[in-house]
């Protein structure tokens, strides 16, 4: 269903480099290239912001292709520089308080979760963590229990960075919105490679990334949040965009998610993200998820195979990362090694997935992330490649 062909033509550089990290940052297809670079050549001839007069329909159309990715509502979009800041802008504008309660999980992002611990003591709020299941997910059941009247936020990560596993966001949402708690979710690592439907997932608030799955550029990001509940966050910074000046003393929240954007931004990497929702959405989010789960699962089959390596990406359902380690050889030297093959992995520390990778003992381990570009062949000479390390 993928044209295959077509799509490794509009990613010129796999042509020499095997990219498996995706997960960390994507290869730009041209169109999203050629569309970044037509907003910085502007930049140069006409000027800033004469550029950004110019390049107006595109900035307008950020606000359309996400809302049309996401099943969302444009004026529940903001572009934001990247997914921690997209995630911290709705987080710290919570009124959260002494004796509130907000569950997590071991799978949620280190920069979130330090959030969670410094708005904790600030404020007073108690962290709870839900159990994993059988399958090291989150276990649906034990959180319906454990939401009590203090709960007044479930903040969870629906693909964690360091592992394969995907989340079971839409029965959380199920829950959550049982309970009337607001959800937060990062769908850092899943918009891009899954078909994320905030109307499904049942969400409140979504926060993501431009430069990983979707293939966008870096210095990019963009926040969900659902008209709805908008009026429960008190955005933490305030600027000339996001508010009205009304009277010398007063001033008004524009409408919308746009009060969560800054009135300085990456015009040319807005222009090249909304170029890289509309290349997802034209091969379709639904085939990627297919040929992504799939290429996955044969990368962890061969890996498998092979002595002294072990696969660790936890999770029923599971997705485009693979997290491996190969007795006697440390994470980063492999990921060395196989750089100098032009070859490129991720290497995923302890020290950034501490609930995580703490407990099952996991120092680092190789993360190497496929996308819908890659090949089988690329599958076989990756292989190869590990074996030889
Ligand atoms: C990469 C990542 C982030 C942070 O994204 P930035 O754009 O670098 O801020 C957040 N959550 C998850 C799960 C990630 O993998």
């Amino acid at each position: 269903m993928i044209d295959i062909d077509k799509i490794r033509k509009d990613t010129p550089s796999c042509e020499n480099t095997l990219h498996f990290n995706n997960a960390g940052s994507s290869l730009m297809p041209t169109p999203v290239f050629e569309a970044l670079q037509e907003v910085l050549r502007d930049e140069n001839e006409v000027g800033g912001y004469e550029a950004e007069r110019r390049a107006q329909d595109s900035i307008q159309a950020f606000y359309t292709e996400f809302a049309s990715l996401l099943n969302a509502e444009p004026d529940e979009i903001a572009f934001v520089e990247n997914a921690t800041r997209a995630w911290d802008m709705a987080f710290y504008g919570l009124h959260l308080k002494h004796g509130d309660r907000v569950i997590t999980h071991v799978s949620e992002y280190a920069s979130n979760y330090l959030a969670l611990l410094q708005q904790s003591r600030r404020l007073g709020f108690e962290i709870d963590l839900v159990p994993s299941d059988e399958y090291g997910q989150i276990d649906v059941d034990a959180l319906d229990d454990m939401i009590g009247p203090r709960t007044k936020l479930i903040a969870i990560t629906h693909v964690p960075t360091q592992g394969g596993l995907v989340n079971p966001a839409a029965k959380v949402g199920k829950i959550a919105k049982k309970h009337g708690v607001l959800y937060l979710l990062d769908a850092c690592q899943s918009v891009g490679q899954i078909d994320v439907n905030v109307a499904e997932i049942g969400c409140d608030i979504l926060s993501g990334t431009g430069r990983k799955f979707l293939r966008g550029p870096r210095g990019t990001g963009f926040l969900y949040v659902r008209r709805s509940i908008i009026n429960q966050i008190d955005p933490p910074f305030i600027d000339l965009l996001s508010a009205k000046w009304t009277e010398a003393n007063n001033f008004e929240f524009v409408d919308g998610a746009r009060r969560f954007e800054n009135w300085e931004s990456y015009v040319a990497g807005r222009v090249g993200l909304m170029e890289a929702a509309r290349y997802a959405q034209n091969i379709g989010l639904a085939n990627i998820e297919t040929r992504v789960s799939e290429l996955a699962q044969s990368l962890r089959d061969a890996l498998s195979e092979i002595q002294g390596i072990s696969v660790h990406d936890l999770g029923q359902k599971k997705c485009g990362i693979v997290t491996f380690k190969k007795e006697g050889i440390d994470p980063k030297v492999m990921a060395e090694t196989l750089r100098a093959d032009r070859i490129n992995v991720s290497v995923s520390q302890m020290t950034s997935a501490r609930l995580d990778l703490e407990p099952r003992n996991l120092k680092a381990l190789t993360r190497a992330s496929v996308h819908y570009f890659n090949t089988h062949e690329e599958i076989v000479r990756f292989v190869e490649a590990v074996k030889q390390v």
